[in-house]
């Protein structure tokens, strides 16, 4: 069987963990481990501020904390993300104005904001798809005409730049997934990158359940206290230190992934050159970090005939989000503005191969085969 997924594990998680244990004086969150986590974000990504968060999930809801949303508040994103992504501005009152997509890279249409934006607008949302860079320039110069922030949900995006900048430092706040799925795990953890140096303070706080004890650790005042709104929002020491072992090797598992992703693509072109499939478009301004391997059928019937053909080849594969608007909760807290003409349509025609550190290169050959097979049988049926 070729999974879908497989975790990365790159050799020193257990050494560091055995040494927190060892030492048997601190489990809990922000000791050495943590520290080494946001002191190689914030030296490797080049931002003055970075905290390891217990999920992105949470390192949004501290977004949406520190910009202060309040019921009535309009935030935009795209309909085609993880819930998460809205979910966490839902949490504290906003209503969301979902914007349609770009077909090329199945981000946000930048060129669509401009019109989503009104009084009640607080942020806009790109999410990076798939590790690759939304057209930040534009979004940056709306936020900067209409005195709103943006907010990066740069998940998929740790290591990937936009002209030569890391996703998740260009807005006032980004956020990144330490998930099994994303491209570096600690299980379950996220980070949180702020660039908006008001902010830096109240993120502590906020994260420290909305008391001031990073001061206390520091040294800086002699007792702490409750000073603002806020909840636990620190991973454990065990996990910063599993993230760190691989943080070590970040550039050997984004090597790996993309030599991974260029097999596929080389593997893949003579589809795209016979218009059976689509592959993913790169834009001159990105680099990105092989986050994922996507291809598009034709539509969401010929997608589910590849999935169980694929599946017949004991390869595991995996469509991605259903848009949010179309969900039960998309409409209750927000609304799409306009026409669909991308999110739907392309979101049903998306299928994402295995992809993780290590696949073998047998195997993707593999998985390209037997995709050819499926459309050049296809063919001759058809
Ligand atoms: C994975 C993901 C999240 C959530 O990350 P967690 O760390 O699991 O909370 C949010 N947004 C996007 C785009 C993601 O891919």
């Amino acid at each position: 069987m070729i999974p879908f997924n497989k975790p990365p594990v790159t050799g020193k998680e257990l050494k560091y963990i055995n040494e927190i244990i060892n030492l048997n004086n601190k489990f809990s969150g922000d000791g050495k481990y943590t520290k080494c986590c946001n002191e190689w974000f914030e030296h490797t990504f080049k931002t003055p501020k970075a905290l390891l968060t217990t999920s992105c999930t949470h390192a949004l809801e501290m977004a949406a904390m520190l910009i202060d949303i309040k019921p009535g508040d309009e935030v935009i994103a795209p309909s085609y993300t993880f819930v998460s992504t809205v979910n966490a501005f839902v949490l504290r009152g906003a209503k969301i104005i979902f914007v349609d997509i770009r077909p090329d890279t199945m981000n946000i249409d930048e060129n669509l904001i401009e019109a989503a934006i009104t009084d009640k607008t607080k942020a806009i949302i790109p999410v990076h798809y798939a590790g690759i860079a939304c057209e930040m320039d534009v979004i940056m110069s709306l936020a900067d005409k209409y005195g709103i922030y943006v907010i990066e949900d740069a998940a998929q995006g740790v290591m990937s730049t936009y002209k030569g900048k890391a996703l998740g430092t260009i807005g006032d706040i980004g956020c990144f997934s330490f998930h099994d799925t994303k491209n570096y795990t600690m299980g379950e953890g996220g980070a949180i990158l702020i660039q908006n140096e008001k902010f830096f303070e109240r993120a502590e706080i906020i994260r420290e359940k909305g008391t001031n004890r990073s001061k206390f650790v520091r040294g800086q005042i002699d007792k702490y206290t409750w000073v603002d709104l806020g909840s636990s929002y620190l991973p454990s020491e065990l996990n910063a230190a599993f993230l760190f072992a691989q943080l070590q090797v970040a550039n050997k598992i984004n090597d790996d992934r993309l030599r991974s992703w260029h097999i596929y693509y080389e593997g893949l072109q003579e589809l795209e050159t016979k218009n059976l499939i689509e592959l993913p478009t790169i834009p001159k301004s990105c680099e990105h970090n092989a986050h994922m391997f996507y291809i598009k059928c034709r539509d969401i019937n010929q997608r589910a005939e590849l999935i169980e053909y694929l599946k017949s080849k004991s390869i595991q594969t995996a469509f991605h989000y259903i848009p949010l608007h179309s969900a039960a909760a998309g409409s209750k807290f927000g609304v799409f503005l306009n026409e669909d003409s991308y999110t739907t349509s392309h979101s049903e025609r998306l299928l994402r191969l295995p992809m993780y550190y290590n696949i073998s290169e047998t195997d993707i050959l593999e998985v390209v085969l037997s995709i050819k097979e499926f459309f050049i049988n296809k063919i001759s049926i058809d």
